[in-house]
C-alpha cells in the first residue's frame, strides 16, 4: 500500500481537528497563469503580435462596492466586479462567484478563459465574469438578496441581452439569477429573461441547465474513453469538489455504474476503494451536511490535497483554479485529468504531465457544457420558445463532441497537448473575427 492510505488513516481519527477551509485563494496569480497558457500557445502558432497584444488585454473591468444593511442594523461593504475579456465575436457570457477568495485578476483570468472556451464552441459569444469576494455563507436570505440585487444595480449598465450575460458559478444559483433578472427587468420596465441564465425554468430558464456542466463532462469522457480504449464502466474515478459540477459528474457515474471511489468539498473528502454511495451523500449534502460530518459508512476522510494523489484511472478537479502544479503534478498516479473547474491545473504542471505522459483534457472543453446549454436558454428567450430535455441533450452532445473531435485531430497533427490544440482553435477564430471587423477607429 502507498504511503497515502497511511495518511488517510491518520486523517480519520483526527476529522474533529480540521481547519475546514483548505484553501480559498490561489496562491498563483490566475491571471499571469492565464497569460501564461495564452503565450506558450501564441508562440506554437506563430500568432502575428498584434493579435497577441489585443487578446492579452481585458476590454473592460468594474469594481464596484455594495453597501448592505445587515439584519442586525450594521452597515457591510462588499466588494465587486464584472469584466468583459472580449466581446470581439459577441456579447460578453460567463458565471457569477460568490467567494470570499474572489479578487480582481481572479476574476480576469475567468473571463479570459470564458473567451477561448466560447469561442472553442463556435458560440457567437465573448468572455466574461464575474465575482463578490463575500462568504455567502454567512449572510441570511435576506442578507444575500439584498447583495444581489445592489450588486446587479452596480453593475446595470455592463450587462444585457446584448451586452453581457451573466450566469451560475461557485456558491451562486438560479434563485441568485432570477433576484438579478428582476433588478434588471425593473428598470427597464419590462422582463428581460435574456439578461442572465441558469434562471429558474418558471422564469424563462432552461431545461437541462443545472446538470449540463455535468453532462458534458460525461459526453467528453465517454469520447476520451474510446480513443484511448478504456473500458468507461471499469473505470475508478476520483472528484476534486461537490458542488454543481462535481455533484452532478458524480450522480451520473453513479447511476452509470462507474466507480466513483473518492470526492470532496470544502472540508475535505471521503475515499473508499469499493466506490462510494454517491446518493447518499448527495442526500447528505443537500440537507446541508459537510462531507467530514458524514460517519455513517466506514470511508477514509481524506484533506483535499491528499485526494488529489489518490491512484485512479480518471481524476476530475470540479473546484478551483490552481489545485495542480508542480509541487503535486509528480505525485499524481492517474491516467487523465478531465478539468471540471476552470484553470485547476498551472503552467508548470501541464509540462510535467506532459512528460509524464498523463492525458489532460483542458477546462474550455471538458467544462463548457455548462455554457452551451446556458447559451440554448438565451437563444429560448429571445426567441420565447421553450425545447424539452431530449433536444437539449442532444445539441449538447453534438456542440460538445464536434469541438472534441476538432481539438483531437489538431492535438494528433500537430503533435501538441489537447490544451494547447483546444487554445489553437479558439485563438484562430478570435484572430478572424478581429481581422474581419479591424480596429476602430
Ligand atoms: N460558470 C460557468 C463556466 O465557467 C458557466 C458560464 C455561463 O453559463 O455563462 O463556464
Amino acid at each position: 500500500m502507498k504511503i497515502i492510505y497511511k495518511k488517510l488513516v491518520v486523517l480519520t481519527e483526527k476529522v474533529e481537528d480540521l481547519e475546514i477551509k483548505e484553501s480559498t485563494k490561489p496562491d498563483k496569480n490566475p491571471f499571469e497563469m492565464a497569460k501564461m497558457q495564452f503565450d506558450i500557445v501564441a508562440e506554437k502558432m506563430g500568432l502575428d503580435e498584434n493579435i497577441s497584444k489585443y487578446l492579452k488585454r481585458i476590454e473592460r473591468s468594474l469594481i464596484v462596492s455594495i453597501p448592505i444593511i445587515m439584519d442586525n442594523g450594521d452597515l457591510e461593504v462588499f466588494e465587486g466586479y464584472r469584466v468583459h475579456h472580449s466581446t470581439v465575436r459577441g456579447p460578453g457570457k460567463g458565471g457569477l462567484r460568490y467567494s470570499e477568495g474572489v479578487f480582481l485578476d481572479e476574476v480576469k483570468a475567468l473571463a479570459m478563459w470564458m473567451t477561448w472556451k466560447n469561442s472553442l464552441l463556435n458560440l457567437p459569444l465573448g468572455g466574461a465574469k464575474g465575482g463578490v469576494c463575500v462568504d455567502p455563507s454567512k449572510l441570511s436570505k435576506k442578507e444575500l438578496e439584498r447583495l444581489t440585487r445592489r450588486f446587479t444595480a452596480e453593475i446595470i449598465n455592463v450587462i444585457g441581452p446584448d451586452i453581457d450575460i451573466p450566469a451560475p458559478d461557485i456558491n451562486t444559483n438560479p434563485q441568485i439569477m432570477a433576484w438579478i433578472m428582476d433588478v434588471y427587468s425593473m428598470q427597464k420596465g419590462k422582463s428581460v429573461p435574456g439578461v442572465v441564465t441558469g434562471k429558474p425554468i418558471e422564469i424563462g430558464g432552461s431545461v437541462g441547465r443545472e446538470t449540463a456542466t455535468g453532462r458534458g463532462l460525461y459526453f467528453i469522457l465517454q469520447a476520451i474513453c474510446e480513443k484511448l480504449d478504456l473500458d468507461l464502466k471499469s473505470l475508478k474515478i476520483v472528484i476534486q469538489g461537490f458542488g454543481n459540477v462535481g455533484g452532478n459528474i458524480a450522480k451520473i457515474l453513479y447511476e452509470e455504474g462507474v466507480k466513483v471511489i473518492a470526492v470532496s468539498d470544502i472540508s475535505g473528502g471521503l475515499f473508499d476503494e469499493q466506490g462510494l454511495n454517491i446518493k447518499e451523500l448527495l442526500e447528505w449534502r443537500d440537507k446541508n451536511g459537510l462531507l467530514k460530518d458524514f460517519y455513517e459508512r466506514d470511508y477514509f476522510f481524506v484533506s483535499n490535497k491528499d485526494l488529489l494523489e489518490i491512484k485512479c484511472d480518471v481524476l476530475i478537479p470540479a473546484s478551483i483554479e490552481n489545485q495542480i502544479t508542480e509541487s503535486n503534478a509528480y505525485n499524481l498516479d492517474c491516467k487523465v485529468i478531465l478539468e471540471g473547474a476552470n484553470g485547476p491545473t498551472t503552467p508548470e504542471a501541464d509540462e510535467i504531465l506532459e512528460r509524464r505522459e498523463i492525458i489532460v483534457v483542458p477546462d474550455i472543453l471538458a467544462n463548457a457544457g455548462g455554457v452551451c446549454v446556458s447559451y440554448f436558454e438565451y437563444v429560448q428567450d429571445l426567441q420565447s420558445y421553450f425545447w424539452k430535455l431530449d433536444r437539449i441533450n442532444q445539441e449538447l452532445r453534438n456542440i460538445m463532441i464536434e469541438a472534441f473531435e476538432e481539438v483531437y485531430k489538431i492535438s494528433n497533427e500537430k503533435k501538441v497537448t489537447l490544451r494547447i490544440a483546444a487554445y489553437m482553435i479558439a485563438i484562430s477564430r478570435l484572430k478572424k473575427a478581429i481581422e474581419l471587423r479591424g480596429i476602430f477607429p
